[in-house]
């Protein structure tokens, strides 16, 4: 997997769900940002290896929020760099085994919706390696860098933000690409879009985050999926984003689920899924016409139709 520099003192890290960021200067101190699904350690560490030199080691692993895509490997590489994992004090609930988040939506509206049906909503228990971030916005381990309190897609979710070259990791409180349409899951063509609908519970300050990072005006933005991106178009798509932001459709559409600092305190219902009772009928549907082809391969020839429904 290839590093990819987008500023100088960022570089990316793409895997096959989500990205990854080594945060900070070669020959200077550096931090993780998210560490992709489980199993990503090695080719993490070699990859800072790249970028950093044998043996780096970075001052600290920085989660954007909690989701199996971007906490999955937190675990194994704290426990190899002998690390702390920082993520804000409402994530803690999720990452050490004290909560579920609330449930995916699949009927929330679009594309990837509708797959979430295929993709876990589970997350990991990161233990006593997980510390909560310093109040006030300082982030430990990388100097000029502040974290935003972004929620709405995770309830403790933020993004970083260093002024002098205007860059901001979004993680997915925004994101790089059209999850909403298939086209934009195949093609990935990079506009700043909403997050992940079917995982995100409460859309209010989920559109209020865009606003936010709409404020801070960057020119580079690199996102917890989709490709980077820089120039104008960044501060005008978070603008375009934030003005006409899309609603979605299903269980979080009118209220969201509740949370505080033990985790989840209120669901609302599920909306109704078609599908399984679609998918059901069409696997008993499936099923009967395998009977029926069995029975008939096994018809004497000659035979009735109607007898080809004993077995012989
Ligand atoms: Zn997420
Ligand atoms: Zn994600």
């Amino acid at each position: 997997m290839p590093v990819e520099e987008m500023t100088p003192g960022v570089a990316r890290l793409r895997t096959l769900i989500a990205n990854i960021y080594l945060v900070g200067s070669p020959g200077g101190p550096w931090a993780l940002v998210d560490t992709g699904t489980p199993g990503n350690g090695p080719r993490i560490r070699d990859a800072a290896e790249q970028r950093f030199g044998r043996g780096a080691r970075p001052e600290a692993i920085l989660l954007t929020h909690g989701h199996w895509d971007h906490a999955g490997s937190a675990l194994d590489l704290a426990a190899y760099w002998d690390v702390p994992i920082y993520a804000h004090r409402l994530e803690r609930p999720y990452l050490t085994g004290k909560s579920a988040y609330p449930p995916k939506d699949p009927m929330a509206g679009g594309a990837f919706s509708f797959l979430s049906r295929f993709f876990p909503s589970t997350t990991v228990d990161l233990g006593e390696r997980l510390c909560d971030l310093p109040e006030g916005g300082d982030v430990p381990g990388l100097a000029g860098w502040r974290w935003h309190f972004t929620p709405g897609h995770a309830p403790g979710h933020v993004a970083f933000f260093q002024r002098e070259d205007s860059v901001l990791l979004a993680g997915d409180a925004c994101i790089t690409m059209d999850l909403d349409s298939a086209m934009g899951i195949v093609a990935q063509e990079p506009v700043i879009s909403r997050p992940p609908a079917p995982f995100t519970y409460d859309w209010d300050p989920a559109q209020r985050s865009v606003e936010l990072l709409a404020e801070l005006r960057p020119m580079v933005i690199g996102a917890g999926h989709g490709e980077p991106m820089s120039g104008r178009a960044v501060a005008v798509g978070l603008a375009d984003l934030a003005r006409d932001f899309p609603r979605p459709r299903g269980r979080y559409a009118t209220e969201p689920a509740r949370t505080d600092e033990t985790g989840v305190t209120f669901l609302p219902p599920p909306a109704s899924d078609p599908l399984p009772k679609i998918a059901a009928t069409a696997g008993l549907a499936a099923v009967a016409l395998g009977a029926v082809v069995v029975l008939s391969k096994k018809q004497k020839p000659g035979a009735s139709p109607a007898a080809g429904v004993t077995p012989d």
